[in-house]
């Protein structure tokens, strides 16, 4: 099996009362685990096409391999970028980046907001390291692969699928956004801005 499910550094009812419980505990060990299993089932499916030489499925199976791939990504970083006790403001590389590229730290939330009240469907709303452009962006990621460009590194994500908040909020989305903030883990997003800086662009850049 090439993936297989993180451990989580906090427990389910850490989050609360912001994210509860029993959507913790089915988002990480029903929703998330289904995207391991299917991108190691994909895998394996792929792996039984080469030997056999038959690739009449192989359409449906590189689909396959995206979204589920796509789902073990994004809730992997997405856990990391949430902490209990958490929320406020950012300091340091992350607050001068948020201002020299969204113009303040006000304006990046609203941006960031928006985008991700906006999403049409299931997505996420997403902080991204562009290592073309050397900026950060943010992105509104359709189901969890789509309508994104290659190489960017996502710093924040956000979960906007219905399974992520509907049991707490049901269709105030506005009230999952506005918690979200209370728990973000800026410390991990500020490890994960200055590792995309300073290593993202040199596999692209060759
Ligand atoms: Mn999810």
């Amino acid at each position: 099996m090439s993936y297989s499910l993180p451990e989580l550094s906090y427990d389910y009812s850490a989050l609360e009362p912001h994210i509860s419980a029993r959507i913790m505990e089915l988002h990480h060990s029903k929703h998330h685990k289904a995207y391991v299993d299917g991108a190691n089932n994909a895998l394996a499916q792929m792996a039984e096409a080469r030997e056999s030489g038959n690739f009449a499925n192989i359409n449906r199976l590189e689909k396959d391999l995206a979204f589920h791939l796509g789902g073990h990504v994004n809730h992997s970083i997405f856990w990391t970028n949430l902490a209990p006790d958490a929320g406020g403001t950012p300091e340091g590389e992350v607050a001068a980046a948020l201002d020299e590229f969204f113009g303040s730290f006000g304006a990046f939330k609203a941006h960031f907001q928006a985008a991700s009240l906006g999403i049409q469907g299931s997505g996420w709303g997403v902080l991204a390291w562009d290592p073309i452009g050397a900026r950060l962006i943010i992105q509104q990621l359709f189901d969890q692969q789509g309508n994104t460009a290659q190489g960017t590194v996502p710093i924040l994500q956000l979960d906007m699928w219905e399974h992520a908040f509907y049991l707490d909020y049901q269709n105030v989305k506005a009230d999952y956004v506005t918690a979200f903030w209370n728990i973000v883990n800026w410390d991990n997003v500020a490890k994960r801005f200055a590792a995309a800086r300073a290593n993202a662009g040199a596999s692209l850049l060759v």
